[in-house]
């Protein structure tokens, strides 16, 4: 038994480790090559943390991958991260211009390659700017560590409160290791710390003014959604009961918990599909995914579902749960019943109706609640929506309150990380001015303008970059 078990795990090891593979350096440059270099490309626009697409890619065509890979990080310090888990389907390449000849370019398997090639711990680090000022960031996730990056490249003093003991927020406790691998993302994630910005592991912050008080010119609050909610169903007590964000933090912790057989996970989102692609790796015959929303409107990132389906994951699609079925203490099945909006296009569960004669039965071993997730600390001293989201105002981030500015899923109740870190970006320019303000108000600043923040990624041009300033073209 013992061994059978070791087995098991070894196995579930094994099907949990990073899966997909980065290009070969010839085969990288044959597809950059398809790159038809737009005049005005929509790709750039398509990418919420502003990378000059066309140009990386421009880079990997000549040969010059570090170059591609700096160039990248300045603008997005998730290179390699984003180049795994980016939705590209619905960002750069949704827009790229080579699908009406064939198929569009794999900007984010490009972006893979060149992150590979030289990672976040090893990449050169750009001048710092100086200035005076000490800003305070509440959470190490993609939206914390990108302002914390922009704020250090500034010259500002950075410190980071973190609750957990790891940095990386949903990418090293969310996403499963199958898609992103905790140790690769730490390794990208060391260059926040190179560039000299304070981490502090194990700190909860409660209260972002209570920063201000202590002696920090600005806050950036972006604590993320760390509440997983509960359905609220007869038989959720049962042992074999779990919620998905426990599910999936075990296991990117290297916990290999044993589902058994069968499997239903409850939900339509990415965390679902996550859970439901992990309960199979975890040694699961048969996963079922049972939701409200039709297979159109599902919440999850198309390429997930699509992916859920080749693996062979079955779709209970829009129907609701009606209870869990236990014997002595243990979850042996689901009861589901199918449903019809009552109002179109409002899909909430308070919209929905059961439609008479379909209820069903499942026999499962496990089930997994994936219905959404919550603020796990309310900042009560900010203005908030009534899910305890921060209200921001949208061109600055600044908050109700003078100082502290907020950003990532904090604020838009769930997104994606390439959005996470736009609005660390967003907001630590905002958060220069602000700081820049208080100083030069008080005489302090020393701000000596900004050739210091010129990255060193655009020493040592490359031919194909000297070729493009000839003529005039290229995107600053
Ligand atoms: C399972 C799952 C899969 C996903 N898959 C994808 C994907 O494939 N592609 C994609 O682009 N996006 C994906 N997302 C969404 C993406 O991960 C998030 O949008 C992104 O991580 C949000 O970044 P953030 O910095 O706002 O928050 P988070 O990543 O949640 O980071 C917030 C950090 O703040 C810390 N914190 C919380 N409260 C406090 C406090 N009081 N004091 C100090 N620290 C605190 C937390 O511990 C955490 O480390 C996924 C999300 C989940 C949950
Ligand atoms: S839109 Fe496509 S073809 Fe045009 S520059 Fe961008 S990646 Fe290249």
């Amino acid at each position: 038994m013992m061994e059978e078990t070791t087995t098991r795990e070894g196995a579930a090891r094994e099907a949990l480790s990073e899966e997909g593979r980065t290009y070969a350096p010839h085969e990288a440059v044959i597809e950059a090559s398809r790159c038809l270099m737009c005049e005005d490309p929509p790709c750039n626009v398509g990418c919420p943390a502003g990378v000059d697409v066309r140009r990386f890619i421009r880079k990997i065509r000549f040969g010059n991958f570090r170059g591609a890979a700096r160039l990248v990080r300045d603008a997005n310090l998730m290179v390699g991260i984003c180049g795994r888990i980016c939705p590209q389907e619905m960002l750069c390449m949704e827009r790229c211009t080579r699908a009406a000849l064939d198929t569009p370019i794999d900007i984010a398997g490009l972006q893979r390659f060149a992150g590979d090639v030289e990672l976040g711990e090893t990449a050169p680090l750009p001048e710092i700017g100086r200035r005076e000022g000490r800003v305070a960031v509440i959470g190490a996730g993609p939206a914390g560590l990108a302002a914390a990056a922009e704020l250090r490249k500034a010259g500002l003093e950075v410190v980071i409160f973190e609750r957990s003991e790891e940095p990386g927020g949903v990418l090293t406790r969310g996403i499963p290791p199958f898609r992103l691998d905790p140790a690769f993302t730490e390794g990208e994630l060391a260059y926040v710390e190179r560039l000299g910005a304070d981490l502090r592991l194990g700190e909860e912050v409660e209260d972002p003014v209570s920063l201000l008080d202590g002696g920090f010119d600005a806050v950036f609050v972006s604590a993320g959604l760390w509440r997983s909610h509960a359905v609220g169903l007869e038989g959720e007590t049962l042992d074999g009961v779990m919620l998905a964000g426990d599910l999936l933090t075990r296991v990117a912790s290297g916990d290999r918990p044993d589902l058994g057989e069968r499997v239903v996970v409850i939900g339509g989102g990415n965390v679902a599909m996550d859970a439901a692609a992990t309960a199979l790796r975890l040694g699961a015959e048969r996963v079922y995914v049972c939701c409200l929303e039709s297979r159109e409107e599902m919440p999850a990132f198309p390429s997930e579902v699509e992916s859920a389906q080749s693996e062979g994951i079955e779709f209970r699609t829009r129907t609701r749960p009606v209870r869990i079925l236990g014997k002595d203490g243990e979850v042996v099945g689901y009861e589901g019943a199918g449903i019809r909006w009552k109002q179109p296009g409002l899909l909430v569960p308070s919209n929905a109706e059961d439609v008479p004669g379909t209820e069903f039965r499942i026999a499962a071993d496990s089930v997994v609640e994936a219905i959404g997730q919550g603020v796990l600390t309310e900042f009560t001293s900010l203005d908030l929506s009534d899910r305890g989201l921060v209200r921001v105002d949208p061109e600055t981030m600044e908050t109700s309150v003078e100082g502290v500015f907020a950003g990532g899923d904090i604020v838009s109740g769930g997104g994606t990380a390439v959005q996470a870190v736009a609005d660390g970006k967003g907001a630590a320019e905002s958060i220069v001015a602000y700081v820049e303000g208080i100083h030069e108000s008080s005489g302090s600043n020393i701000d000596e303008g900004a050739p210091g923040n010129e990255l060193s990624v655009f020493e040592g041009r490359d031919a194909e970059d000297n070729s493009e300033e000839r003529r005039g073209g290229g995107r600053k």
